[in-house]
């Protein structure tokens, strides 16, 4: 047998638990550790702080603990004070970590302007004020009082709204208000199916 070859498996059993445990003093003891796992730390050895947040997945609204060293976010998990999660987190809200800290996240507004072929970089208050004026001119043009045969419908049939799974039932009901009620928009679906 090669000597690395050889090397390599005793350095592996006498890495391995088992015999160490047989030969050890506590031949009963379940606790043996091997190089590679006394070399593990805690995840959380690092943080040197926690804060509280809330998932922003879904409208169940799992509270969360988000450990932290100076800025940078180490770990999320479950806050076990909430009656809601009670400590656990779905995949999704599990995976927090990676959506926060993914090197493609977009931090800025993206426009591209009608017939343009590039992306500019604008403010988020530029983008809600455009949103806002687009709303309005498009309902101020389509809004349609009577129909032909005279009844009144108050509508606007040019603009639809989708809402996402983070809507709580609260939000929901002010979209409700401001869409159909306000601007009388009658296309209002959530993507949810709870
Ligand atoms: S996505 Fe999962 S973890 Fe997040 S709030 Fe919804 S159920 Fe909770």
């Amino acid at each position: 047998m090669a000597k690395p070859f050889r090397d390599k498996l005793v350095k592996a059993f006498q890495d391995w638990s088992l015999p160490r445990q047989i030969v050890g003093e506590d031949a009963m003891s379940t606790a043996a550790e091997s190089e590679g796992s006394r070399r593990w730390r805690p995840r959380l050895e690092q943080a040197d702080r926690v804060g509280t947040s809330i998932c922003p997945y879904c409208a169940v609204g799992c509270a969360q603990l988000v450990y932290a060293r100076g800025n940078d976010v180490l770990h999320i998990e479950g806050d076990p004070r909430s009656p809601i999660n009670q400590g656990t987190l779905c995949p999704k809200g599990a995976a927090t970590i990676g959506w926060m800290m993914n090197p493609n996240r977009l931090t800025k507004v993206r426009y591209r302007a009608p017939y343009s072929d590039h992306w500019e970089d604008r403010s988020l208050d530029w983008a809600m004020d455009r949103i806002a004026t687009l709303v309005k001119q498009t309902r101020d043009e389509t809004f349609v009082r009577h129909l032909p045969d005279g009844q009144t419908v108050n509508h606007t049939m040019a603009i639809a709204e989708l809402g996402g799974a983070t809507l709580d039932n609260e939000e929901n009901y002010l979209i409700k208000k401001l869409f159909g009620g306000g601007l009388g928009m009658v296309w209002i679906e959530n993507q949810a199916r709870v």
